[in-house]
């Protein structure tokens, strides 16, 4: 069998014990988010023959030169964008991924609205917070999030369904995977996107509703 079927399938396990053992009261099983970045197309097509479907990718361009054929050929693919964002490639990320998870300013807002406005079509999106307020990191400070949460409902009427986060290298993710979970619960915001190769189960038993793994699933990018 295949690494990454096989990979996959205990991720799945682990994340729905730790889900089930140390979750929520009402535990939500995450869904697994894989991350095909820096791999070519053809090492998606064993998932995707297994019926894997939920993918994620933080480059635009090189997104764009792998899935519109996968998609063309496999049903139901769900692609996430889990990058940072240029507004000059707002268009080509709408056009491609059925869920952006880093919208992170009122610019960006301002721009998936407009083409929203034009196209009628929007993907669902998620705040990406920088809980660790490290300068070189995308996402909205923690401070800011509120704000910007309402500006994109109530100005710009975009379908903001939850909140990414992406904790510092270097530490603890919890104290950011709780926090996380703060900032969507008082904002009515069901959607967590949290936990990848190394601290998964953590984010299981935290709430999260998707991980994003890749080296787990993969094995070592270059
Ligand atoms: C690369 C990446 C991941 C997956 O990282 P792994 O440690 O390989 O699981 C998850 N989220 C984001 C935003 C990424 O860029």
């Amino acid at each position: 069998m295949e690494d990454s079927i096989q990979n996959l399938a205990e991720i799945k396990k682990e994340v729905e014990q730790s889900a089930r053992l140390f979750g929520l009261k009402k535990p939500r099983i995450p869904k697994i988010i894989a991350v095909s970045k820096n791999f070519p197309a053809e090492t998606m097509i064993p998932l995707l023959e297994s019926g894997h479907r939920l993918f994620g990718e933080n480059k635009v361009q090189e997104a764009q030169s792998k899935w519109p054929g996968l998609k063309a050929k496999y049903e139901d693919i769900e692609l996430h964008l889990i990058g940072p964002l240029q507004t000059n490639k707002t268009k080509d990320a709408m056009e491609l991924f059925d869920v952006i998870e880093s919208l992170d300013r009122e610019k960006l807002a301002r721009e998936i609205a407009k083409i929203r406005d034009k196209t009628g079509k929007c993907p669902d999106l998620l705040i990406q917070v920088n809980t660790g307020e490290e300068p070189q990191k995308a996402g909205v400070i923690p401070a800011e999030t509120d704000a910007l949460i309402n500006k994109c409902r109530d100005i710009f009427n975009l379908p903001v369904k939850g909140l990414m986060c992406l904790p510092p290298a270097d530490q603890e993710p919890s104290p950011h995977f709780a926090l996380l979970k703060k900032i969507a619960e008082r904002n009515g915001l069901e959607t967590l996107s949290m936990g990848m190769s190394k601290d998964y189960t953590t984010a299981a038993a935290m709430g999260a509703t998707h991980v994003r793994i890749g080296s787990a699933i993969f094995g070592e990018r270059k």
